[in-house]
């Protein structure tokens, strides 16, 4: 959906280009004096990274204000608490995460040793979208650091603010040596692409997706793609009045725009006129009874995803939100039904405040509407039937399953994140984080003072007897 709209690249002229590439030919050194490599070196950078956020919270809060609307309560718990918990889960286990693990070896190699060690990949870069744009930087900074890479950080042009407080703090306290901010859009993304790096970990939509995965293929650059998608919401007849809340919390939360969002509403049987009522309940008592004026309520993130957005509006019915206030960028927190499953809403990623309502006739029926589409980066089931659940794990191919409580499954360090398919490809987060920016490298170890090898070498007499 918001692949739709190409930023018009800035002019970067030879000078500024000649910039970047110098920037990383010197994060090189960083890599080939393996400076970011020692247990100690990542660690001080971790708590570095720590510092920065606790001495600078307020500015990041405003900055986040300043690109988005973002409540202040919200900018804490879903960017800064979220990069904070995926430090402290780092600094708790990384000396575990780096230790070598030893591997058991087959009794005919025996006696030998045999264990895999996490190395650093090199240098990496890290490319960032608008919507979070801090934590979707700096989560997987924690996880580059944590593995003793050296990096390039790209945070989104489209929240300018942040990626200038970025610019600004991040060389004040970590090490220039290993880690540097480019700011800038598609051009300054294009001429990083150029460059050699050992990984490019990617967030954002599809089109810009596999404008990285060609240019890391030209150079046979491994590529970990964060993408979005669709991911719907299954409600199952009878659902509590919780689910409307969670429904509308996952939704609203920055205006919609966000990643694992429930895009849209399976409602099996009856539970779509029961959902209305509740959600437009839950709407209320969470943005009051007019939600552009709500302190609590997020913008859209610029014009031409507003009219994006504003466009969807006509596409089914409204029965609850539908205003708009272009000035401002604000869409209230809207409902819809009677939504053609061929029409833009229904194919496109909404990534906005806009929530369809789907009626299938039943648990099955939801399922083959999931699976017959792009596999979505998260699905949701609220039931609280074990054999559905169950069921639903077993069926559904998607980024994530999660149970009754949407975008909960991010916050958990221990959870590997990332989609699959159309939703993308490799995860990150705590230890799997870790992993992702490290090469499992196998060492074999054997002595060579006896020769215990002797009996597989030529000439091969002794299986000429067995075969
Ligand atoms: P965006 O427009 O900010 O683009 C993402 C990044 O790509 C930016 O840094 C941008 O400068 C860069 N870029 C833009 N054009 C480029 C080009 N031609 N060449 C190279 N780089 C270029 O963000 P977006 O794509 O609108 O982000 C929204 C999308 O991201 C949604 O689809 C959403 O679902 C997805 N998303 C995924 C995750 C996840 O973790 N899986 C998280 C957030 C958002």
């Amino acid at each position: 959906g918001s692949d739709d709209f190409d930023d018009v690249p800035e002019s970067l002229d030879r000078v500024e280009s000649a910039g970047i590439a110098a920037v990383v030919e010197s994060l090189r050194d960083a890599v080939d004096t393996r400076l970011a490599y020692p247990r100690r070196f990542r660690a001080t950078q971790l708590k570095a990274l720590e510092r920065m956020l606790d001495a600078h919270e307020a500015e990041f809060v405003a900055a986040l204000y300043t690109d988005l609307g973002k409540s202040p309560v919200e900018a804490k718990l879903t960017e800064l608490d979220l990069v904070r918990a995926e430090i402290d889960h780092a600094q708790l286990y990384l000396s575990e995460w780096m230790e070598a693990k030893s591997v058991k070896v087959p009794l005919a190699l025996q006696p030998a040793a045999a264990k895999v060690q996490a190395q650093p990949l090199g240098l990496v870069l890290i490319i960032g979208p608008w919507n979070y744009p801090l934590q979707l930087i700096l989560a997987p900074l924690v996880a580059a650091l944590a593995a003793g890479n050296a990096v390039v950080l790209k945070p989104s042009e489209l929240a300018p603010a942040t990626s200038a407080l970025l610019a600004k703090l991040v060389p004040q306290f970590l090490d220039r040596r290993a880690v540097a901010v480019i700011e800038g859009g598609a051009s300054a993304s294009s001429v990083l692409l150029e460059q050699k790096f050992d990984h490019i970990f990617y967030t954002g939509g599809e089109r810009v997706g596999r404008i990285v995965a060609l240019a890391a293929a030209a150079q046979l650059t491994p590529v970990t793609l964060e993408l979005g998608g669709k991911s719907p919401a299954v409600v199952m007849d009878g659902s509590h009045v919780a689910v409307a809340r969670r429904l509308a919390y996952g939704k609203f939360m920055n205006a919609g725009q966000t990643c694992v969002a429930p895009d849209y509403v399976l409602a099996v049987g009856k539970a779509a006129e029961l959902l209305e009522v509740q959600l437009a309940k839950a709407i209320g008592g969470f943005y009051g009874k007019n939600p552009l004026r709500s302190k609590d309520y997020g913008r859209i993130v610029n014009l031409d995803h507003f009219q994006r957005l504003r466009s969807y509006l006509d596409q089914g019915t409204v029965v609850i939100g539908g205003g708009f206030d272009e000035d401002e960028l604000k869409i209230e927190p809207t409902v819809m039904i009677d939504v053609d499953p061929d029409s833009p809403l229904m194919r496109e990623e909404i990534f906005g405040p806009i929530l369809p309502i789907v009626k299938v006739e039943s648990f099955d029926a939801a399922v083959r509407f999931i699976n017959s589409r792009p596999h979505p980066l998260a699905a949701y089931l609220f039931s609280e039937n074990p054999r559905l659940q169950s069921a639903f794990e077993d069926q559904v191919r998607a980024g994530a399953i999660v149970h009754n409580a949407p975008n909960m499954h991010l916050a958990v360090p221990g959870l590997p994140f990332g989609g699959v398919g159309a939703s993308g490809m490799g995860a990150y987060h705590g230890r799997h984080g870790f992993e992702r920016f490290s090469q499992l490298r196998p060492v074999f170890s054997k002595t060579a003072v006896i020769d215990t090898l002797r009996a597989v070498y030529p000439p091969y007499t002794w299986a000429k007897n067995k075969i």
